[in-house]
């Protein structure tokens, strides 16, 4: 009986050692072109909280779906981005073990949308660059940044003023107030102002 048992734990223990290694085909749906999935150059994938804690930050495979709730302040814990599916970037693979703060993204580089713990900030940030792509002369542009950077900076500007600094910009640039843009413009106002401004 005992020579059995020891026979047999010794199959396992060849059948582990002899395991196959982890194919290397990465999952196109998580993963970017260039990222690690394997001890590579590139980034490894992240999960973090919604409020922006980062949990795993050097991950070469794709995370489970239910991640369970932070530890320190007990907000649910992601490992893609909620509008695109792909992986949350994580720490640079050369940079795994130096002494480095990582810092999740505030954009998914994937789809380029504002991850759940982005701040108004953030969304303003994201407005400016999409005026980039508005075909708009350098004179509207740089007169709609300002009143941006005005939104951006002024915290407290009374909603009659944000209701006029957000017509100038929807004359000026109604491309914000269009596609994708539109849902960030919305998550940035009140609705007071969303009700003057007609959106
Ligand atoms: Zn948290
Ligand atoms: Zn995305």
């Amino acid at each position: 009986m005992w020579r059995l048992s020891q026979f047999s734990l010794r199959i396992i223990m060849y059948g582990q050692s002899r395991r196959p290694p982890r194919p290397l085909q990465p999952d196109p749906t998580f993963w970017r072109p260039g990222d690690s999935w394997v001890n590579e150059e590139g980034p490894r994938a992240a999960t973090v909280c919604r409020r922006g804690h980062p949990i795993e930050i050097t991950l070469t495979v794709a995370p489970s779906r239910d991640l369970g709730f932070c530890n320190e302040c007990g907000a649910q814990i992601i490992g893609r981005c909620p509008t695109c599916n792909i992986r949350i970037r994580g720490m640079e693979t050369g940079l795994v073990g130096a002494m480095t703060k990582y810092a999740p993204p505030k954009f998914c580089d994937g789809c380029g949308e504002p991850l759940p713990w982005a701040n108004r900030q953030d969304y303003i940030y994201q407005l400016e660059n999409l005026l980039d792509t508005e075909e708009i002369d350098q004179h509207t542009r740089l007169l709609v940044l300002e009143d941006l950077e005005r939104l951006r900076t002024e915290a407290d500007l009374g909603q009659d003023k944000q209701v006029e600094v957000w017509k100038r910009i929807k004359d000026r640039a109604p491309g914000l107030f269009m596609g994708s843009a539109t849902k960030i413009v919305q998550s940035l106002i009140t609705a007071y102002v969303s009700q003057k401004l007609g959106i």
